[in-house]
């Protein structure tokens, strides 16, 4: 982590604290005069940081982390969470602030000796895109998520010799069809640069890549007896992709507005 005494300057930070007194006054003003007080005392401690990643307030978050003026990995005085740092991804997770929650990602792997561990799991990533928009491809292989561990693209670049620069010029280049996982290097068949970028846009499936608004979307509503009225009543329901069953995640849900 990078420590730079002159950015101890709360003066950095000032406004963005104003904001963020603003919002957690119009929360509550208890907890306004106890966030004020620690303030006043340049006391960093889980609240604040908590606040700043619920109202995304990055600058916060990183003065705190970066300053050293709290110990991420210290037991949370939220019960649910073992440490801060696990309390600070879901409260910035549920809360959509994605700058915040990468952020303190980078932080975690950037603090473990081997940082291709942390990339491995995956099964947590399942319960995130609920709450945010990560697009997933997952390499066969290696089984890790190639937009977070990263992909290859080939490049095809054709040389002519030039006798006007007395050298061989590059004369034509295109992208090839070939997509490689960075972390296992396996080629991955059937994927090219365009599918994967198709995945990213929010209103095309997280799975197959199509556009949504063009293949359409199943709604299915579970139903389920109820003895009393001798009749079946809806449950709940689920979106998915018309064409390849794949289910929306929530922020496609409340993009296209039907939560
Ligand atoms: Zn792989
Ligand atoms: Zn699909």
């Amino acid at each position: 982590m990078s420590y730079d005494k002159k950015n101890l300057d709360i003066t950095l930070v000032e406004d963005e604290l104003e904001k963020l007194s603003k919002n957690i006054y119009l929360e509550s003003p208890d907890l306004w005069i106890e966030f004020s007080d620690k303030i006043g005392e340049k006391n960093f401690d889980e609240m604040i940081i908590f606040f700043a990643c619920k109202y995304n307030h990055l600058t916060i978050v990183k003065y705190i982390v970066e300053n050293n003026l709290l110990d991420l990995t210290s037991p949370s005085r939220n019960k649910s969470f073992t440490s801060i740092i696990d309390h600070l991804l879901a409260t910035s997770k549920t809360n959509n602030n994605i700058e915040i929650y990468n952020y303190l990602i980078g932080l975690i792997s950037e603090n473990t000796e081997n940082p291709s561990d942390i990339s491995t799991p995956d099964n947590s990533n399942n319960s995130l895109d609920s709450s945010l928009y990560i697009p997933k491809f997952i390499c066969p292989k290696c089984k890790s998520n190639i937009f977070e561990s990263g992909y290859k693209v080939m490049k095809s670049m054709i040389y002519k010799y030039s006798s006007d620069k007395n050298k061989p010029v590059i004369k034509s280049e295109e992208l090839l069809d070939s997509i490689t996982c960075n972390k296992c290097n396996t080629v991955i068949q059937d994927l090219n640069p365009d599918l994967l970028e198709n995945i990213c846009i929010v209103n095309n499936c997280s799975d197959c890549g199509s556009d949504l608004t063009v293949s359409g979307i199943v709604n299915e509503t579970k139903m389920t007896y109820d003895k009393k009225s001798k009749k079946f009543v809806s449950s709940n329901e689920s979106y998915s992709c018309a064409k390849c069953g794949n289910k929306l995640n929530d922020s496609q849900k409340e993009y296209f507005n039907i939560k």
